[in-house]
């Protein structure tokens, strides 16, 4: 079933809305305008569609997904609607006969991305949903409408500089405001109990400050399906808006203060990714939206099941990483203390209807708030952390017979502190990691004591990317020569392109394969000349390294090896180099110094090799800024060179390098997350693996037989370039900008290692992997060989498999038939 397009209704809605709303002719509009045309037009054009999909919903009241993030990655809507609603030829024609003479990319550029995440988790929750609706399963994501998303990001003399992200300042043609859906959400104030004369203690809330949450909801699109979930975006309002009469002081302030709250409650994302920070703003967030979808999820079972013990069979709440964890006490509290439950019945309804995703293993991205924080701001709630928590450990002690320090380590409140992984856990009927490493490192050490007593509730599902979005819409050249040649259904599942591996010793296929990366390569040649003035070789290794800042992604050993090939080149500038270009793209949290001079050093060796007259016919290095979904779209079908190069044991999965290989690039990279999984699938010819292993490196923080200065002593190569960072080289005018990233390679400060993400330990590795790369290169036709192999491999990486297995294995959920 497809969605109902008529060519000459879409044609007047544009006139009609141009007229309408812009007071203008068609040939005056400002490719905004047109926009905004264009998007209402197509969003007419899902709208049956969309209502058909809620009806279903009630009518045949099926189990019901809510995907609880606090962020959605999502990206521009428009392309992405068109390629999965199969009209995107349609409308171009459309708007040839209307004469416009701008073209569907420029008038798509128009739109702002709905940056409302920070990175792979946030794009992790997007590609879900577009699987979701592709496979048919009634399901909502439910998270925050941000007024201002992730940052926008310039580079200013090398460094980074944030700007806010005003994605709202042309309104939003894709959302509708959904008023009666709009839940009330309270915070501080006390809790009174009393006993009714059936002796049962009641819990109320007293004196607390309220909000609104309205619900604004997106449409999410399958793939030629007609089926059209919501992703559920809640704003907050102070209540009683329109009152205009204070009776008196007290009652005066308070709305004042409510009126705050609720202005500052859904201002901004967080910029930190994989980090940490104990904010009183950002766990009032975390509550709102957790609280205002498990109101309303268990509002909606109810108005058709009149039996709340049936809740497990009609709703789960999957929730991506902890910050949703809070859902398990919410859920707790509706129970208990609206439908009157007793605590055995209430937890057995809710950890049979929560389920918990953990996304890493770093210490410092692991949630922990302190009591008295969690106390003022939610009395109930931490109450019935507390209980749950005493019956845990009184469970750990009486039925799983665990020693005191076993159950003080696993304690969900311990030193002050409620840990949200723990309640997580204990709260959940399922835990799963992300890709297959990352679930038995989970289980064998960072999880292990959990591990022990609840063995069924662990399970992995490896993440997944959307290829509608990073094939249909990114590369529609290789989109098409791909269905040319083994046909369409690919886009509905990815293992088909498995029929492209004969293909690979085809000669003609090899060429057009190579002639579509080109292309890609000079778009983006084009990308960067227009945004960074630099003129790129199309015919050098693209070599690219796109992702947020983080030491433990290793930007910083990527920026050393582009020194050590300088300095061959330098020292021997007659030998035959192979040219290269090295991209860059990555955010930095705000807060994160190191990681924003890291930015500043690629910056730096940028200008260094671009311009050095011995180098630069060789050596390009660039910084493309403000990396994020709309631009990454262009980047990576350009790769030839995929770089993933994380310590072992740090990424959990990645995405990106799945796009990559998507995409025809070739990963270089470590054993790590789902890298290991790309390994298996695409052979031992056509990936280039170096460096420690995730045991290895576990090994080295166990032991601390580590010393770099051992490196520094025995690899001239490596003590050279080590000395650029502190000789001046890179910063003329500030010869000690880099000596703290120096130190950071060589030497212990206070508690942290040196070099704890083992840089300069498999830099050697790293060096003599990016040879053979660079030599398999020079072999044109088996180079673009093991691309295509990588393109034809990459279809387990899909987000409609890992949504299926989700679907079967978590949420018992099944597939819904609209008709
Ligand atoms: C896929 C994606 C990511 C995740 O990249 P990793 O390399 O897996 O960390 C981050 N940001 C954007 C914009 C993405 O599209």
């Amino acid at each position: 079933m497809s969605y109902g397009f008529s060519k000459e209704k879409f044609k007047g809605e544009i006139l009609d809305h141009i007229r309408n709303f812009s007071r203008k002719t068609l040939e005056d509009a400002s490719p905004q305008e047109l926009y905004q045309a264009v998007a209402f037009a197509v969003r007419d054009v899902i709208t049956d569609e969309w209502i058909e999909t809620q009806h279903a919903y009630n009518t045949k009241t099926p189990k019901t997904l809510y995907y609880l993030s606090m962020e959605f990655l999502v990206g521009r809507a428009l392309g992405n609607n068109l390629v999965n609603m199969g009209i995107m030829s349609s409308v171009q024609e459309a708007l040839e006969e209307l004469n416009i003479k701008i073209d569907i990319n420029k008038i798509e550029d128009q739109e702002p991305d709905a940056g409302l995440g920070n990175g792979g988790l946030g794009r992790l929750a997007a590609c879900f949903l577009d699987s979701l609706s592709t496979l048919s399963y009634p399901a909502y994501g439910c998270g925050i409408r941000y007024n201002y998303g992730i940052f926008k990001q310039q580079i200013e003399d090398g460094y980074q500089v944030e700007y806010p992200d005003d994605w709202l300042a042309n309104g939003n043609p894709w959302e509708v405001k959904r008023n009666d859906n709009a839940q009330e959400i309270k915070f501080g104030g006390t809790v009174r109990n009393y006993m009714d004369e059936n002796g049962r203690l009641h819990f109320v809330q007293e004196n607390y400050d309220s909000v609104l949450a309205i619900p604004y909801d997106m449409p999410i699109v399958g793939y030629k399906n007609g089926f059209v979930n919501a992703l559920r975006l809640w704003d907050a309002e102070a209540p009683q808006k329109f009152v205009l009469r204070f009776f008196d002081q007290g009652a005066y302030e308070k709305a004042v203060e409510q009126q705050t709250l609720a202005k500052t409650l859904v201002e901004v994302l967080y910029p930190n990714d994989n980090h940490y920070k104990g904010k009183e703003l950002r766990l009032k967030q975390q509550y709102f939206f957790v609280s205002a979808t498990v109101q309303q999820a268990v509002a909606k079972f109810k108005r058709t099941n009149p039996n709340i013990y049936m809740l497990p069979e009609k709703v789960i709440f999957q929730m991506n990483d902890t910050h949703p964890a809070i859902a398990v006490a919410e859920l707790m509290r509706i129970l208990l203390d609206q439908e009157g439950l007793t605590w055995e019945d209430a937890f057995d309804i809710t950890s049979r209807t929560c389920a918990y995703t953990n996304h890493t293993i770093m210490i410092e991205a692991l949630e922990t708030w302190p009591i008295d924080l969690f106390q003022k701001l939610l009395p109930r709630i931490y109450q019935i952390i507390e209980e749950l928590n005493r019956r845990f450990c009184m469970e750990l002690r009486d039925v799983y017979h665990q020693p005191e320090h076993i159950i003080h380590n696993m304690s969900i409140i311990c030193d002050g502190q409620i840990k949200m992984a723990y309640l997580a856990i204990v709260g959940s009927f399922s835990v799963n990691g992300v890709a297959a490493i990352h679930t038995e490192i989970l289980k064998n050490n960072v999880l292990k004591n959990f591990y022990n007593i609840y063995p069924n509730k662990f399970n992995n599902k490896t993440n997944g990317i959307t290829q509608r979005r990073w094939l249909g819409h990114a590369n529609p050249e290789l989109a098409t020569l791909i269905t040319d040649t083994i046909g369409d259904k690919w886009y509905k599942d990815l293992t088909h392109l498995k029929k492209l591996v004969p293909y690979s010793k085809d000669k003609a296929f090899i060429e057009k394969f190579r002639d579509i990366k080109y292309n890609n390569k000079v778009r983006l040649a084009d990308y960067i000349k227009e945004h960074n003035g630099i003129v790129v070789n199309p015919d050098s290794i693209f070599d690219v390294q796109v992702k947020r800042l983080h030491e433990y992604k290793r930007q910083l050993m990527n920026v050393l090896h582009i020194l050590m090939l300088y300095n061959e080149i330098k020292a021997k500038p007659n030998g035959n180099y192979v040219p290269r270009t090295f991209i860059f793209g990555a955010k930095a949290a705000p807060g994160y110094t190191r990681a924003k001079l890291i930015i500043k050093l690629i910056n730096s060796v940028a200008d260094l090799v671009n311009n050095d007259p011995m180098t630069k016919d060789y050596l390009t290095v660039v910084f493309i800024e403000n990396y994020c979904v709309s631009n990454a779209e262009i980047i990576i079908p350009a790769a030839n060179v995929s770089e993933q190069i994380s310590t072992a044991s740090k990424e959990a999965s990645g995405t990106s390098n799945m796009k990559f290989m998507l995409n025809g690039a070739l990963t270089i990279g470590t054993l790590d997350g789902a890298n290991i999984e790309i390994f298996e699938e695409v052979g031992k010819d056509n990936i280039f693996i170096f460096g420690l292993t995730c045991e290895e490196v576990l090994n080295l923080y166990q032991s601390g037989q580590y010393n770099p200065w051992d490196i520094y002593h025995n690899d001239s190569e490596i003590h050279s370039i080590l000395n650029l960072l502190i000789n001046g080289a890179l910063s003329p005018k500030n010869p000690g900008l880099f000596v703290e990233l120096y130190e950071s390679l060589l030497n212990r400060a206070g508690d942290n290692l040196a070099d704890p993400y083992f840089i300069l330990k498999d830099l050697r590795a790293y060096h003599t992997a990016q040879k053979a790369l660079e030599y398999a290169y020079l072999d044109e036709v088996t180079w673009n060989q093991k691309a295509i192999i990588n393109t034809a491999c990459s279809g387990k990486f899909s987000s409609d498999r890992t949504i299926k297995q989700y679907a079967d294995e978590i949420w018992g959920l099944k597939p819904l038939k609209i008709k």
